[in-house]
């Protein structure tokens, strides 16, 4: 059971999970890299979650795929978040769900009167074409913009999410998904667009974009110091967003293929311990270093310290060429 007393007190959400994974495979989602099984978890589980939150505006399943498993387990949850939301345990709850929940009318009602408030659903291109291609055949049912039009209209915010796929489309069969967007009154706009990763990383090995981002950083560390406008240093700052920004979804990937599949929760614990501890040390190391040496002495300290790493990831090709045992 999280520890949900543990975080600030907050009344305007809490997050739950009914389920983990997802029972589709679709071509780009790290969900079919991982392989793994749907599993439900049992309805009392659920209302534990929901009464350890405490009182919430909104509870936010955060499950691949609320509409995951048998059609009587959903019945279930539905019964039990109907029960929960007239005893005034939540104000509205939202979930992700994908494409083939509306493909019933009825579970839009259902969710409704059970105090749904809106949902999340991954439409990722209006092109049937592309949908093949990315193997999303749930959201091949029905023409997407008529669900997102239902759900508005049975009173239910819809959010989702576009992918291009810069690596299969051309620039103007992007143009005319955008265009098809704008010119339709009746769907709402995605709330965001997705690309650059799969290009990246159809080219690349996650080797080889680590150790540029780390070369492209220790170099952006040695030149900042001489940047002597506000512009350069702006630029400075762009590049290192640039590297850092590139390398970091490519992280999280690297430690699920180098890590046995048994260790993935202790190496991203040990990830998120490493981030702590630098953000609270470092400052203060940084703070010491630059009054004894002058801050320029930092940046070419840091830019040492990140460009010698950079030599450590060579040696990590091997690992990633290998599978995880
Ligand atoms: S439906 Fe969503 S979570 Fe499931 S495989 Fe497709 S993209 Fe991933």
């Amino acid at each position: 059971m999280p520890r949900h007393d543990l975080l600030p007190a907050s009344r305007i959400i809490g997050y739950v999970e009914s389920s983990r994974n997802c029972n589709f495979r679709c071509s780009f989602c790290a969900m079919t890299a991982e392989d793994r099984a749907f599993i439900a978890y049992d309805l009392d589980d659920i209302r534990r979650q929901i009464d350890a939150l405490g009182y919430r505006q909104c509870v936010m399943f955060l499950d691949q795929n609320f509409f995951g498993g048998p059609r009587s387990y959903f019945a279930a949850r539905m019964a039990l978040l109907k029960e929960l939301f007239e005893q005034g345990k939540f104000g509205g709850w939202a979930a992700l769900v994908t494409a083939d929940f509306f493909a019933n009318a009825d579970n839009l009602a259902r969710a409704r009167e059970s105090g749904c408030i809106g949902f999340f659903s991954g439409v990722e291109s209006f092109s049937r074409v592309q949908l093949t291609a990315f193997n999303k055949k749930q959201n091949l049912l029905q023409p997407q913009e008529e669900i997102i039009q239902s759900c508005l209209e049975a009173g239910l915010v819809f959010h989702y999410g576009l992918i291009f796929d810069l690596v299969e489309q051309r620039i103007d069969e992007l143009l005319a998904e955008t265009d098809f967007i704008v010119a339709n009154p009746h769907i709402t706009l995605p709330s965001f667009l997705g690309f650059a990763i799969p290009m990246l990383a159809h080219r690349l090995q996650e080797a080889s974009v680590l150790r540029g981002a780390m070369v492209m950083t220790a170099a952006v560390f040695a030149i900042y110091p001489f940047a002597a406008t506000p512009w350069m240093m702006a630029g400075c700052a762009m590049l290192l967003g640039l590297a850092l920004g590139a390398v970091q979804p490519m992280i999280m990937s690297a430690l699920h293929h180098l890590t046995p599949s048994h260790r993935h929760g202790e190496a991203i614990g040990f990830r998120s311990m490493a981030i702590n501890l630098s953000s609270s040390v470092m400052p203060l190391g940084f703070g010491l270093a630059g009054t004894a040496l002058g801050p320029a002495a930092v940046f070419w300290l840091m830019g040492a310290a990140v460009g010698a790493g950079s030599w450590a990831v060579a040696g990590l090709k091997r690992a990633f060429s290998a599978p995880a045992g």
